[in-house]
């Protein structure tokens, strides 16, 4: 079958690798749709991927198929799984987690001392087909096509982050950063019932986007001051501050427009140490907050999804084949801001 396979910083080949087996308690899906994330871009450029030693859950490591965030339908499935039949319509949840540790017994999954994506410390979603264990897997209604339910797990993500947060109806907040989960955060924050929603980004293409999608305000940080504008149109600042663009000068805006008690949500990953004002955040009596991925969120995206209250295929940008994922996909992203979803068409 073909897949995606990374071998090692700016090395992804697509290539011809064996089908997986179907094993006793498993699932065989035949993907459809994948997406490409920020993650799998640092992937790319060398980080976060698992390499020299075998992931503790897993038992792989590097060469490794990517993709994390894809739908497909159910082709076989193993012995002693009764919760799925050929046919089924499916999302994976990519976690991997050991199901031992105090935060796996207290159903905080993404917190395990073990945690791992498929597509980073597994073989994943950019391949024809994969083999995975009933509990990643969420059935799709009818009214979830392939292609939204390829967009369930950033849509989780974004979810995640705005319940999580100190979030209320009727709340002011801004988003820095609208890429895919910035976009997402600025839907599910309209959802939930913000008043306004400031979006702050340096591409024109992506804060329109931003504001077809729910943004009050779309704010270039190149063209604007972008915490003095939020301060002065919102009256003082806003409740909650979504920071998804992952850089230190994001975090530190994200901190100097919140109102006092406000709250900072870091969404994003930010790599490396960043300074923080905190005689601000001590003068607010603010918050600093972030999450890691989501948990025990998939049914209710689902849901949120199939009844129409998200449309998230207006994330999406740009479909492509799995053979030109480099060049159309981890490459381009790279270098074109104005694009925000890539989905793969993998059977293509
Ligand atoms: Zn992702
Ligand atoms: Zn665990």
């Amino acid at each position: 079958m073909k897949a995606a396979v990374w071998y090692g910083k700016h090395d992804v080949r697509v290539e011809n690798t064996e089908e997986p087996a179907l094993v006793p308690g498993k699932v065989k899906v035949k993907v459809e749709w994948a997406g490409i994330c920020g993650s799998d871009l640092h992937a790319y450029h060398g980080a976060g991927i698992q390499e020299n030693e075998p992931h503790p859950v897993s038992g792989e490591m590097a060469p490794l198929t990517m993709g994390h965030e894809f739908a497909g339908v159910v082709t076989e499935v193993g012995e002693g799984v009764s919760n799925f039949s050929i046919n089924d319509k499916v999302v994976i949840e990519p976690l991997i987690y050991c199901g031992k540790c105090e935060y796996c017994k207290r159903n905080h999954y993404n917190k395990c001392s073990s945690f791992g994506f498929v597509g980073l410390n597994a073989n994943g979603g950019f391949a024809e087909y994969v083999v995975l264990e009933p509990k990643m897997l969420h059935k799709l209604p009818e009214q979830v096509s392939l292609e939204e339910g390829a967009l369930v797990e950033p849509t989780a993500v974004a979810l995640h982050a705005i319940r999580e947060s100190k979030f209320k109806v009727g709340d002011k907040v801004a988003v820095f950063g609208v890429g895919p989960i910035g976009l997402l955060t600025i839907m599910a924050a309209k959802a939930a019932g913000a008043t306004e929603i400031y979006a702050v980004d340096v591409s024109p293409e992506r804060l329109v986007k931003a504001q077809e999608v729910g943004a009050t305000y779309a704010i270039n940080a190149i063209e604007e001051n972008s915490v003095e504008r939020i301060i002065a149109l919102s009256d003082g600042g806003v409740d909650v501050a979504y920071e998804a663009a992952g850089a230190e000068i994001t975090l530190a805006n994200s901190l100097s427009a919140v109102k006092k008690g406000g709250e900072v949500m870091v969404i994003s990953i930010i790599p490396e140490p960043v300074k923080v004002d905190v005689l601000q955040l001590t003068f607010k009596e603010a918050s600093i907050t972030s999450v890691l991925a989501y948990r025990n969120i998939f049914p209710e995206v689902i849901s949120l999804i199939a009844s129409g209250v998200l449309d998230v295929n207006r994330v999406v940008t740009k479909k492509i084949s799995l053979d030109h994922i480099v060049e159309d996909g981890l490459e381009l992203l790279g270098k074109d801001k104005s694009q925000a979803k890539i989905l793969v068409n993998v059977q293509a």
